[in-house]
This record gives C-alpha cells, sequence and structure tokens, in this order.
C-alpha cells in the first residue's frame, strides 16, 4: 500500500507555528517515501470559517514550500455524502436523536468531566439510560425543538458484540517512529455528535469519511486529536471503511509554556511572514529539518 497522507484544517483563524508543524511533518514523511500529500479544508462550521481565512492558509502553505494535488476538497461542497453516511449508521440502528442542550449535559450526571486531550466535542456524554419513547420524539419534533445525531456506544457494541473489544489500530510513535497496535476504546469518548438538527454531519463523520474517500493511509495530527482517533476507529468499522495507520504528534508550545492557539496574533504564519522571517527560518525554529 503506497503512503497517503493529509493536513486538514478548518479555516476560523490565521495559522500559526502549530499549524506548520503539522503539516511540514506530514508533507516531508510523504515526501521521504515518493508518497502522496493531500490538503483538505474542514469548513463544515459555516458559523466560524470564513473564505479570508481558506486563503490566507492556501498562501501560508504555499510560501513555506508545501505543495498538494489540485483541486483541495472543500467539505461544506459535500454534504450529501456525510448524510448519507449518517443515514447508514441510522439504518444501522447506532444513532439517536438528543435533545438535550449543553448545559443540560453538563448538568447532567450521566457526563463524564472534561479531561485536556479529549478532541474537539468537549464534554462526554455517557448516553441516555432508557431510549426515548417515539411519542416524546415525535413530540419534541413537531414542536421544532433541536437536536444532536450522537453515536451510540451501548448500540454500537450490542451491534459488534465481541468485536467491540477488539476494534484495534496501528499507532506509529511519535519520538520512537516504531508501530504498535492499540486497542480502540470509544466508550472513552462517550456518546458525540455525529450531526445535528440541521447538518447532517460533525468533525467525526465527515473526517472518517474523508480520509476513507481520498485513500489516505497515515493520518498524522496532533496528539490532542488522539482521543478522537478511538471513535473514528469505530465508525471506520461501523461503515465499513479501512483504518489508517495514526500518528499523533507532540504539541508544540510558546515561550509561555502554553500551546499555541489561533488568538497568538504574532505568531501567525502571516505575522512572522510580514516580520521578515523566512520558510527555512520556520523550520528551524519548530525543530524540522531545512
Ligand atoms: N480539522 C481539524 C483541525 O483543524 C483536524 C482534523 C484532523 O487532522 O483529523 O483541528
Amino acid at each position: 500500500m503506497s503512503f497517503s497522507t493529509r493536513f486538514a484544517p478548518s479555516p476560523t483563524g490565521l495559522l500559526h507555528l502549530g499549524h506548520a508543524y503539522s503539516a511540514i511533518l506530514a508533507h516531508d514523511s510523504a515526501r521521504a517515501v515518493g508518497g502522496r500529500f493531500q490538503l483538505r479544508i474542514e469548513d463544515i462550521d459555516a458559523t466560524r470559517c470564513r473564505p479570508e481565512f481558506e486563503a490566507a492558509l492556501y498562501e501560508d502553505l504555499a510560501w513555506l514550500g508545501l505543495r498538494w494535488p489540485e483541486p483541495v476538497r472543500r467539505q461544506s461542497q459535500h454534504l450529501e455524502e456525510y448524510a448519507a453516511a449518517l443515514e447508514t449508521l441510522r439504518q444501522l440502528g447506532v444513532v439517536y436523536r438528543c435533545f438535550l442542550t449543553r448545559r443540560e449535559i453538563a448538568a447532567s450526571s450521566l457526563s463524564a468531566p472534561h479531561e485536556p486531550g479529549e478532541g474537539p466535542d468537549g464534554i462526554i456524554y455517557t448516553g441516555p439510560q432508557h431510549p426515548m419513547s417515539a411519542d416524546e420524539e415525535e413530540a419534541r419534533m413537531a414542536r421544532g425543538e433541536s437536536f444532536a445525531w450522537r453515536l451510540s456506544i451501548k448500540y454500537s457494541q450490542d451491534l459488534l458484540g465481541e468485536d467491540f473489544a477488539r476494534l484495534v489500530f496501528v499507532e506509529r510513535d511519535d519520538g520512537s517512529n516504531t508501530e504498535r497496535e492499540i486497542t480502540a476504546r470509544p466508550e472513552l469518548l462517550g456518546d458525540v455528535i455525529l450531526g445535528r438538527k440541521d447538518t447532517p454531519t460533525s468533525y467525526h463523520l465527515s473526517v472518517v469519511h474523508d480520509d476513507a474517500l481520498q485513500g489516505i493511509t497515515q493520518v498524522i495530527r496532533g496528539e490532542d486529536l488522539r482521543a478522537s482517533t478511538h471513535i473514528h476507529v469505530l465508525l471506520q468499522r461501523l461503515l465499513r471503511l479501512p483504518t489508517p495507520v495514526y500518528r499523533h504528534h507532540r504539541l508544540l508550545t510558546g515561550p509561555d509554556g502554553k500551546r499555541y492557539a489561533k488568538r497568538d496574533r504574532s505568531l501567525t504564519l502571516a505575522a512572522l511572514r510580514e516580520a521578515g522571517v523566512s520558510a527555512a527560518d520556520i523550520r528551524s525554529r519548530i525543530g524540522l529539518p531545512v
């Protein structure tokens, strides 16, 4: 199997040094073995994504010396594909409508406390004690109440039986570059959101769908997404998609010891470029070979 990886930013802000590390690592890993590096725009959240950030990220990545095949896949243009994947999961009976608000979940004893590194969902919801009756569900829908489609760990477990405990993936260690097999524990993330009343997808669903569609064999991304991988492996199993090898790289920290974040204006690639920093300087600054 040939090596194929990607960088999949969300255009919700300007790229910073942390993004540069992730993108260059993926790009160089592919180049080292004659593999493929793709760029994908994860712009399903229409309220947070902006065209100017998308335009800026193409510019930043090209300035870093990265090249990628065109056309670039933009998730917002493929919502019907994610809707079809969600429908497949509905047919399997592993998703349900959840009408609880974030506040209600946070207040409920059914939620587990959020720990760092648990992925983009924040709060963990361990699922309802009893399924909602069809009558109540219909009544709430008729009242136009909002809901989220959640992946049920319990129903997935019921469907997969013993195989649920045998969901495995290969992780390439960031430091030693060796591979080891990990047993996925999707229950650690609880019943994650896969879609909403008016949005047929979420980060988890679209990323799994697209990695398979784009033939990604190696996912290289920050260790903040390590916990999400456990859900992704379950989704791959349910949707009968291949599981790539995962490498979760360390997260860069700034002089204050904190992770780079979109709020650090002065450390955006655009600001550094304007200040006269070169692409080679960026590589050496983040500890990657020039
Ligand atoms: N779009 C995600 C982000 O910007 C990354 C997704 C991934 O690499 O799996 O955090």
